[in-house]
């Protein structure tokens, strides 16, 4: 019996058990034969347990390098979900801001205070096709020196950067304009070189112009940067059609919406034949032209709403103080122009400051927050034929009499006169030649 146990075991069967049936040398082996087969089985339960473990251990490693890795693309996908959504928000606060104004040079200026300062691209420029679609010209531009005012800066379509963007409607991107001889350098204006973006301003696949940014060659514009700022191109594109409809629909018609005072088509036409009458009756007449002080601050200190009820005071108070004959109207932003059909300058003068002390001792809503503290306005005041033998140049010296009276320190009225002759003759030599 002992012997067919061994060999039980032997071929594997560790459970099989030799019976004792005696106290003797057969008794003895086959108990220890049973004892060396029971320590057998337990350590080969343990060895399998172990191996258990391992696998187990192994699994559980796995895992973790998973779940590890999961996170990883979990928190760079959170990453990017939050900078889109960030972009997104900005993006929408844009189009809300720009979409909003309708006036051109305001664009200009909610853009550039936006993409500038906002945004934080330090350079860019923003330049319009003109209707025959020829020509682009730089409207509006931020993070150039004083020295570098491109401004007014024209490209043909084709030429330069800017000028293939318009011609082709595509994005050019360059990125180093050390080594690329396309690039014009604002026809030689500013010599900064650089990463430069050129993005078409595209409504409907219609090119209205290009916005462009620049910045350090090194720095560069990613893949999702140029994604953003091609939206914002979009937007930025709609609001400028928006704009323009808007100015086409105004200069076709008399008054100025939001004063309701005539506008400048109405103004242009009056003081043409009011010039003409002047003619005929040798008489003078004058002009004067007011611009608000510190209008800018008060729109940024108060809003554009409360900017826009101001303009609708001022516009009040300013035609309640004329003679029936005399005309105000509203010359653009916040400039009102009056005609003062057979004054001269004496008389113009006195009507200018009757109506600068109006304003001045008007109490108006936050006026205080103002930087003098008070709602003021300067004038400058020219006449024909005393000063000036067309309606352009009287308008152009009333308005260089108003930039003196700005320089002067505003609030004050002053008219053209000898010393201004020579400065303005000296001042247009200067940019003719
Ligand atoms: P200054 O004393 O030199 O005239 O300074 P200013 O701030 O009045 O001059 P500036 O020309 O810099 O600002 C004119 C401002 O007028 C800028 C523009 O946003 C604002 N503006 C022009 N038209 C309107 C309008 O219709 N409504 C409102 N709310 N603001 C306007
Ligand atoms: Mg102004
Ligand atoms: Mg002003």
């Amino acid at each position: 019996k002992l012997a067919r146990a061994m060999e039980l075991a032997q071929n594997g069967d560790l459970m099989v058990r030799a019976p004792v049936e005696s106290v003797d040398e057969f008794g003895q082996l086959a108990e220890s034969f049973n004892q060396m087969l029971s320590r057998l089985t337990a350590l080969t339960a343990r060895e399998l347990d172990t191996a258990r473990e391992l696998e187990a251990a192994q699994k559980e490693l796995k895992l973790t390098v998973e779940i590890e890795e999961k996170k990883t693309l979990l928190e760079d996908a959170n990453r990017k979900l939050a900078q889109r959504v960030n972009e997104l928000s900005v993006l929408f606060g844009i189009s809300q801001e720009v979409s909003a104004e309708l006036h051109l040079e305001r664009l200009f200026n909610a853009l550039t205070h936006i993409v500038g300062d906002t945004l934080g691209y330090n350079e860019f420029a923003l330049l319009l096709l003109d209707e025959a679609g020829e020509q682009l010209t730089i409207c509006a531009t931020s993070g150039f020196g004083e020295a570098e005012d491109v401004k007014g800066v024209t490209f043909k379509v084709g030429e330069g950067i800017t000028g293939r963007v318009a011609a082709s409607g595509e994005m050019i991107l360059i990125e180093d304009t050390r080594k690329d001889e396309r690039f014009l350098h604002y026809k030689g204006k500013r010599l900064v070189d650089g990463c430069f973006l050129a993005l078409p301003l595209k409504v409907h696949e219609r090119v209205l112009g290009v916005l462009s940014f620049l910045r350090p060659a090194l720095e560069g514009f990613s893949e999702p940067e140029i994604k953003f700022l091609t939206s914002l191109a979009s937007q930025v594109a709609i609001a400028i059609d928006n704009a323009r409809l808007y100015e086409r629909v105004e200069a076709l018609s008399a008054t100025d919406e939001l004063t309701g005072l005539p506008n400048r088509r109405t103004f242009i036409e009056r003081l043409t034949r009011e010039l003409k009458r002047a003619d005929r009756d040798s008489k003078t007449t004058s002009l004067a032209m007011i611009d608000i002080d510190y209008f800018k601050h008060y729109n940024d200190t108060n809003g554009h709403i409360e900017g826009d009820a101001l303009l609708r005071r001022i516009a009040m108070i300013l035609a309640g103080q004329v003679r029936s004959v005399d005309l105000v109207a509203r010359y653009g932003g916040e400039e009102f122009v009056v005609v003062l059909p057979g004054a001269d300058q004496a008389e113009a003068l006195k009507v200018a400051e009757k109506l600068r002390t109006r304003v001045e001792r008007t109490a108006f809503d936050y006026a205080t927050t103002q930087p003098a503290g008070r709602l003021t306005i300067s004038v400058g005041v020219a006449t024909y034929p005393t000063d000036a033998l067309s309606s352009e140049d009287l308008l152009v010296r009333a308005d260089f009499a108003l930039y003196r009276a700005k320089e002067y320190g505003r609030n004050r009225v002053l008219g053209f006169d000898e010393k201004m002759r020579t400065a303005f003759v000296k001042s247009r030599t200067r940019s003719v030649g």
